[in-house]
């Protein structure tokens, strides 16, 4: 039986990847040198249409790593001598801030309910922070934070650098870049690619922190420290053997999306959300688990289902339909349904249909 994947990542595979899979062993991408001329082109290629897809200034650097959770440690790790801060409303969120303490650092945070999202006006960043970060996207409970209340923050702490994880709306959040210093995702969600690579965009202010903390004799880490990535960076290389076929296969992905036009996967996007929650919103056995409408994620979208989740999962699994539990301690009480560029507006019609026929 085929069968849809709407599970919030690893998800849907972007319907050409099999196509380039296929080109890049045809073409021994697998087996060619990662300090050879043709695997630069590679990287050079796929940094170039990454760049111009999420309008990433130029003086940005694109670091390739293994997952998005490396991503959050590389940043504390490298940029954080001892306090950072962090907005905290769900698992993902949680996570950043529990590998400040892991590296023992001194991390402070504003924690609100699972589901909701912050008053951001009344919220003051402690002096001493040298970092804010943020889950724009909370995968976990279906919350996204207006990108401008991140740039407030900006805005009102000039000196501070930003984190901005942004794992579970990418390709859709429009975000400026020149607002934020970090920047980050892994590419099982949005860009429809099987897990194993994480990708994390930098300022040069950002770079001059971690300089900053090694001069002063701060451990930085060695394996991916920014300074030995920078450096492999400018000869569009990586310190280590990369995922040479995922760096390629992201560079064809996004050659497609830009094809497609952000402009159009971004309304398509919205289209079918709005699909989805118009539906959930008759209630009563299935409902947004978010109640606030201004603060419901697009990409992510959480429903409770009266009586609990599992039958439910279980019988979409059956007519081929894969559906993501709640997170955590709502594992039985929610659904989680991922809407990426993957997924088609045809599928959600059906998803939908299925969901009617279920209840
Ligand atoms: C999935 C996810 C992560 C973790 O990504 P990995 O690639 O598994 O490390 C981090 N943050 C958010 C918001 C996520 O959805």
């Amino acid at each position: 039986m085929k069968k849809y994947f709407f599970t919030p990542g690893p998800s849907q595979l972007f319907p050409t990847i099999p196509k380039h899979i296929k080109n890049a062993v045809d073409y021994n991408i697998p087996s060619i040198s990662h300090r050879g001329q043709q695997f630069k082109q590679i990287f050079k290629n796929t940094v170039d249409s990454l760049k111009k897809l999420l309008n990433i200034p130029d003086t940005y650097y694109v670091f390739f790593l293994s997952s998005a959770t490396e991503a959050m440690e590389r940043i504390i790790e490298n940029c954080v001598e001892k306090y950072s801060f962090h907005f905290v409303n769900g698992a993902f969120s949680k996570n950043f801030f529990q590998i400040a303490v892991n590296l023992k650092k001194t991390p402070s945070k504003v924690e609100v309910d699972y589901g909701s999202s912050f008053d951001f006006k009344s919220i003051t960043i402690p002096e001493n922070s040298e970092i804010i970060c943020f889950t724009q996207n909370e995968t976990s409970t279906g919350v996204a934070l207006d990108p401008k209340n991140i740039y407030s923050f900006k805005k009102k702490y000039p000196s501070k650098l930003i984190a901005v994880d942004i794992v579970s709306s990418v390709p859709y959040i429009n975000l400026d870049f020149n607002l934020c210093d970090y920047v980050f995702f892994s590419v099982q969600k949005g860009f429809g690619m099987p897990a194993g690579l994480g990708v994390l965009i930098v300022s040069p202010k950002a770079l001059e922190k971690a300089s900053y903390l090694k001069n002063k004799n701060i451990n930085i880490g060695s394996y991916h420290n920014f300074l030995s990535l920078l450096k492999y960076q400018e000869k569009n290389q990586t310190p280590g053997t990369p995922n040479v076929l995922f760096i390629y296969l992201l560079g064809k992905i996004i050659d497609n999306l830009l094809k497609i036009g952000l402009k159009t996967i971004r309304k398509e996007t919205e289209e079918k959300a709005k699909l989805l929650y118009d539906y959930l919103g008759h209630g009563p056995y299935l409902k947004p688990a978010v109640k606030d409408k201004n603060i419901r994620s697009k990409t992510v979208i959480v429903a409770e289902v009266y009586g609990g989740s599992k039958p439910l999962i279980k019988k979409l699994a059956d007519m081929g339909f894969i559906i993501g539990g709640g997170y955590g301690v709502n594992k039985e009480k929610q659904i989680r349904i991922a809407n990426f560029p993957a997924h088609s507006l045809a599928m959600f019609k059906k998803l939908k249909n299925n969901l009617d026929k279920l209840k």
